[in-house]
């Protein structure tokens, strides 16, 4: 709960805060970054990065979900056994952070039951929630919902609403939580909010578009939604990272723009608003009454 006269969550608002728990160089989609082969090259900054994450949450005294590459935990297994330590809700990014919409349908049930078990061993508890890597279930690999159900995960944050880089569900039914319905298994979806701006649709809540993004137009958007799905990454906060080289130009504006005033930016965010986890949220919805969306 934040400390101050910020605006709180309230029964018509719901503001939620996440991170997807991956090193810098877990780029998606490029021959540097792509494989294990290949981070075992780079620098390790993942320790400093969670301290600045843990930072800001203790200094304003509020919970977050955290979605935690499988490699994350294999190689690091204390990282995880903090975030748990520390009375976070715990969820599945993959083992491998791949696009999961690059995956055959086993190749993804093995890369996710690898995590899971991976991170269940790592805390003694079951792990129900999940997303998918660059949000990537989209038209083409919605039977990735399918395997997660059969994998035990109850609650998904997978839905991306608009079209970006790495997929984007376009036809998902809804803006906020509801019951996803897909060939008979039903999931709590929590998808990505966004809000129309100057005719467009867009997202503003997270990754490289709140770095992008002056605070002014976050606050406003912010103001005028009442579910936001806050996203952020270790490497959002790492000014001091390395450049992957050969991104194209777009890719590296998006992959750096913005890193030096993304935690002042974070910090005024939690300063004004007030944000709650995944589980705290799930606990405040009324799943019997709450809309069910049907893909087929
Ligand atoms: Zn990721």
């Amino acid at each position: 709960m934040c400390l101050n006269l910020c605006i709180k969550n309230t029964k018509k608002s719901m503001r939620i805060l996440t991170f997807d728990i991956e090193e810098w160089f877990h780029l998606l989609d490029h021959p540097a970054t792509r494989s294990e082969k290949e981070w075992v090259n780079y620098e390790i900054r993942i320790h400093e990065n969670m301290e600045i994450i843990f930072q800001i949450l203790d200094e304003y005294k509020i919970s977050a979900s955290f979605f935690v590459v499988g490699w994350i935990a294999e190689k690091y297994p204390e990282i995880v056994r903090t975030i748990n330590e520390r009375g976070y809700q715990i969820g599945s990014h993959t083992h491998t952070h791949q696009l999961a919409h690059q995956q055959d349908r086993t190749t993804f049930y093995q890369d996710v039951e690898k995590s899971v078990k991976t991170l269940e061993d790592c805390i003694g508890k079951k792990v129900e929630l999940f997303r998918a890597p660059g949000f990537s279930i989209s038209e083409d690999n919605k039977w990735a919902f399918e395997v997660l159900h059969e994998l035990g995960i109850t609650t998904d944050s997978s839905v991306f609403p608009i079209d970006h880089a790495h997929g984007g569900l376009l036809g998902y039914p809804s803006t906020k939580p509801s019951l996803l319905k897909y060939n008979g298994i039903i999931l709590k979806e929590f998808p990505i909010n966004s809000l129309n701006i100057l005719g467009r649709r867009m997202v503003f809540s997270g990754g490289g578009y709140f770095r992008l993004l002056p605070y002014q137009l976050i606050k406003r958007a912010t103001l005028k939604s009442d579910y936001i799905m806050g996203y952020f990454h270790p490497r959002d906060f790492d000014f001091n990272q390395p450049l992957i080289q050969d991104l194209s130009a777009l890719r590296k504006f998006k992959s750096y723009v913005g890193l030096k005033s993304c935690r002042p930016k974070l910090e005024k965010w939690l300063n004004d608003f007030d944000f709650m986890d995944i589980d705290a949220a799930t606990k405040r919805i009324n799943w019997s009454e709450q809309k069910v969306s049907v893909l087929d």
